[in-house]
């Protein structure tokens, strides 16, 4: 049988009522054996999250500042979940221990890390599973770099002697034992190690969106879910600017090729989004997976004549890029003519000394800067063999009225980029959208 590893987000753990949610969810499979919890976040809009709380006790007690109240509402909601389920446990002693250490001068990642520790024996005595402590099986160096190995080596042990566990995310230890955090929101990251030291079938990341949506739902109302997508495509539509998950987080499942699956606490019963293996095929695709796009960039455009046969001409264009330390996003070339986009953050302030250098570097005979361009990627696995899908999608920008400025098709074969005026990006999106999801 299996295993599963399921991680809850603040959200799904916000109160009791979001915590009863999980349990019956855990509840209805024996596979998901062990349970990683964020802190409890926000129950609403107005409300706060413990961990943004915990780091402003320790901004308080780090200038001497009377944290108690403070204090007092993060006490106030644990014990206000351990009432509502009516547990036995009794969070005083934890409670004060976190208190004392922070007010006594604890480091501003223990402070923060309390939040999921806090957590960690509540869901533990909910559920009756074992509560383990991070930080001796997560382990950090001493120059607060995670340590993969000695975690694996580690977690994977221990796992092995349980039946199950709660394993609260977000921290370690270092050799030291000093308490270490990931970066915010880094419970995804502890979910993806246990998984990989479980050697889970799954790794099942519990939020309150049902998976990812094939677009940005600021632009189209109520885009649909991806049901599956690869590992690659999600890291090309990341890169295009959506939002996903942790890069971080991604990596300890993906070289052990263990599933992701996004799911909803508040409903269960939506399948989700499956992220898999790049290479396996048991999930084809006859459509496009994604959409995605970033605005704001920069295209210095040179035309240079018989550039096709000067050697080291890119070399030299580059060069000045790098001399710069500016770093560019795509090179699309014709025969006489090279442009180069960046991003317009890079160039600011220097793009005049940029061109200046391009002119003495390359001796260019025409160089021109298009200040305003947005970037669209359309992305999908099944590109490379399905017929006609490049077509479909110059078509619908033509007939949405938009100018495509830059095509690239990326090498990767999955993923189309069209370049088009900063004031067309939203009508580009909807028309792609509209031509391939709708
Ligand atoms: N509680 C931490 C944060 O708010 C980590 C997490 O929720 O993943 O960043």
């Amino acid at each position: 049988m299996g295993i599963k590893v399921c991680k809850f987000g603040g959200s799904s753990l916000a109160d009791a009522v979001q915590i009863k949610k999980a349990q019956e969810i855990i509840q209805a499979d024996p596979q998901r054996k062990f349970i990683v919890p964020s802190a409890p976040g926000k129950r609403n809009k107005e409300d706060q999250k413990i961990t943004d709380l915990l780091y402003l006790c320790h901004a308080h007690a780090q200038q001497g500042i009377a944290f108690d109240e403070v204090f007092k509402l993060i006490a106030d909601r644990y014990n206000q979940i351990v009432e509502e389920l009516g547990l036995g446990v009794d969070m005083t002693p934890h409670l004060n221990k976190a208190q004392a250490d922070i007010a006594a001068g604890a480091s501003s990642d223990y402070a923060a890390s309390r939040g999921e520790f806090l957590n960690g024996p509540i869901i533990a005595d909910l559920l009756g599973f074992t509560f383990i402590d991070p930080a001796h099986v997560i382990f950090f160096d001493s120059h607060g770099k995670f340590d993969v190995e000695k975690t694996q080596q580690v977690l994977s042990k221990k796992l092995a002697r349980v039946d199950n566990a709660v394993i609260p995310g977000f921290f370690g230890a270092m050799p030291n034992g000093e308490i270490k955090t990931f970066s915010r929101g880094g419970s995804d990251i502890t979910g993806a190690i246990v998984a990989r030291a479980a050697n889970a079938s799954v790794y099942e990341n519990w939020t309150d969106v049902s998976g990812l949506l094939k677009t940005d739902p600021r632009i189209v109302d109520n885009p649909k879910t991806i049901d599956t997508i690869t590992y690659k495509e999600l890291r090309e539509l990341a890169y295009m600017g959506a939002s996903v998950m942790h890069e971080e987080a991604i990596f300890p499942v993906r070289i052990a090729g263990i599933p992701i699956n996004i799911r909803n606490t508040n409903t269960p019963n939506d399948a989700g989004t499956m992220i898999v293996s790049d290479d396996d095929t048991s999930f084809e695709s006859d459509s496009i997976t994604g959409i995605a796009g970033r605005k704001d960039f920069s295209v210095i455009y040179i035309e240079k004549a018989l550039m096709n046969l000067e050697i080291g001409f890119g070399r030299r264009l580059l060069e000045v890029l790098e001399d710069h330390q500016v770093s560019y996003e795509h090179m699309p070339s014709g025969i006489d003519t090279a442009s180069v986009v960046i991003a317009r953050t890079q160039l600011e302030g220097k793009l005049d000394e940029v061109l200046k250098d391009i002119e003495h570097n390359c001796k260019p005979d025409r160089i021109s800067v298009f200040e305003d361009m947005a970037l669209i990627a359309t992305v999908g696995r099944g590109m490379n063999h399905i017929i006609g899908i490049s077509g479909r999608l110059f078509t619908a920008l033509g007939q949405a009225g938009v100018n495509v400025r830059m095509i690239d098709q990326g090498s990767s074969e999955m993923n189309i980029i069209v370049g088009v005026e900063g004031s067309d990006f939203e009508k580009a999106v909807h028309a792609i959208y509209n031509e391939f999801v709708e």
